[in-house]
């Protein structure tokens, strides 16, 4: 069928209804619903040749063809530029048009991509649709099943009508995640890569930042500010307790007050005595994980409250320092059994292990405790009671690296040594881990 094929039986269908201003009240719920969908069968279609129209568009405005190109010519820096300037769309709006052009007029590389490609051009999907399941299915491993891939695309191109396009991305980002398992530590860490805090002194002397954390580090942070305006959200939205007077009269904005908190903050962890902060310095941020999934090699979990699943790495990384509970399920998903907390370090442990250690043992770091979770250097699985003795601190980075990098720390003669992976140093040699603790070297003999 020609480009504007569908088009025309959709305008058709939609003219033939007749609908006019005055007689649309007359309509009964089911003609007025009908008709909408009709409309928004017919503006899928126009969709589709936008995309067609604003491939080409893009494909006369490339970089190559330098201020020759059209987009250049018509004066702007960019073909999503141009088409914005032609449509009523913004630029992730004509970027995606952009890119569903791309894909209708390239032959795709991938089966998925094909059956996409030909989903979009029978007006199947609409172009939002195919971009939600585009970007959820990628980055993939080029190793990662291509009939698997296949049938999970045409399982998201049924559900499509029923989704949101929010909901579309998630559910193709889980199929990929399970598709492709072990790419998951690499996203991971593409994405942990992607975070920045800048900041700068505007002309006008206020300090001005803009950041972006990883999940992790995100969550931590937006967790302790959710907490500080609760009391605020509590007065707005339910009645039933008595209102904090000094809340009510706070005549601060809540982006003010976010402001004030995150100083607050700030000021309470500098001015804080590491002796005293650690041991109380329990993670915001939790971790769900099935057995299954520890007991084999691989796996993954994920942090309670994001959908981005967390490699294996991190899993560990948290069950090391925070212990776990088990949780059974039945099939249905009703809880059977509630474990108890093991291996955790009590407070008293972390306090004492925080004295010892004087911060992280990591060779070279200067990190003090509080800024230090504590390593278990017993594998959890292979059991054993919570003994300060197997606890060292390592700041979240070093713990990170020991685990992402396979680092050992061993208690050989009741002192700790690192070790080296095989990648790192063949022979293996290790390195001793002195305490870090200014008074406690002073009372140990010298080495
Ligand atoms: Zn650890
Ligand atoms: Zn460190």
């Amino acid at each position: 069928m020609s480009l504007t094929g569908s088009f025309a039986t959709t305008a058709a269908a939609v003219v033939a209804l007749g609908l006019d201003a005055a007689t649309l009240g007359a309509l009964s719920d089911d003609a007025l619903l009908a008709a909408h969908t009709l409309l928004t069968d017919h503006r899928r279609h126009a969709d589709t040749i936008a995309a067609h129209l604003a491939g080409e568009i893009a494909g006369r405005s490339t970089r190559d063809d330098g201020y020759a190109g059209l987009a250049q010519r018509k004066g702007f820096g960019s073909a999503t530029g141009l088409l914005q300037s032609l449509s009523p769309v913004t630029a992730s709006e004509a970027s995606q048009l952009i890119s569903a052009g791309a894909l209708l007029a390239d032959p795709p590389s991938t089966m998925w991509e094909g059956a996409l490609a030909q989903a979009l051009s029978a007006g199947l999907v609409s172009v939002a649709a195919t971009d939600a399941i585009r970007r959820g299915l990628t980055p993939v491993a080029e190793t990662a099943p291509a009939e698997e891939l296949l049938a999970e695309c045409q399982r998201l191109l049924s559900r499509s009508p029923q989704l949101s396009i929010d909901e579309l991305r998630r559910e193709a980002r889980s199929a990929r995640d399970r598709i492709d398992e072990a790419g998951i530590a690499r996203r991971e860490r593409q994405r942990r890569d992607l975070r920045y805090l800048k900041r700068w002194v505007r002309d006008d002397g206020m300090y001005q930042g803009a950041f972006l954390l990883d999940p992790e580090a995100g969550l931590h942070l937006f967790t302790a500010l959710d907490a500080i305006m609760a009391p605020r959200r509590a007065v707005r939205f339910v009645d039933a307790t008595a209102p904090d007077e000094a809340v009510l009269t706070d005549t601060r904005t809540d982006d003010q007050l976010l402001a004030d908190a995150l100083t607050e903050m700030v000021r309470l962890a500098v001015d804080v005595d590491p002796g005293t902060l650690f041991g109380t310095n329990r993670p915001a941020v939790r971790v769900i994980v099935t057995e299954t999934s520890l007991r084999e090699p691989g796996g993954h979990g994920y942090l309670e409250g994001d959908s981005h699943p967390v490699s294996r790495e991190t899993v560990d990384r948290h069950l090391c320092d925070t212990g776990f509970i088990g949780i059974k399920f039945d099939r249905k998903g009703q809880i059977l059994d509630l474990g108890r907390t093991e291996r955790l370090f009590v407070s008293a442990q972390r306090v004492v292990i925080s004295v010892r250690d004087g911060g992280c043992l990591f060779l070279h770091c200067t990190k003090p405790p509080s800024a230090c979770e504590v390593h278990h250097i017993t594998d959890w699985r292979h059991g054993g009671k919570t003994d300060v003795r197997d606890g060292v601190l390592l700041c979240q980075h070093h713990h990170m690296l020991l685990h992402n990098n396979k680092w050992k720390i061993l208690r050989e003669h009741d002192r700790y040594w690192l070790k080296p992976p095989v990648t790192e140093d063949p022979v293996q040699r290790l390195r001793p881990l002195p305490t870090k603790s200014p008074l406690l070297r002073e009372l140990l003999p010298a080495e």
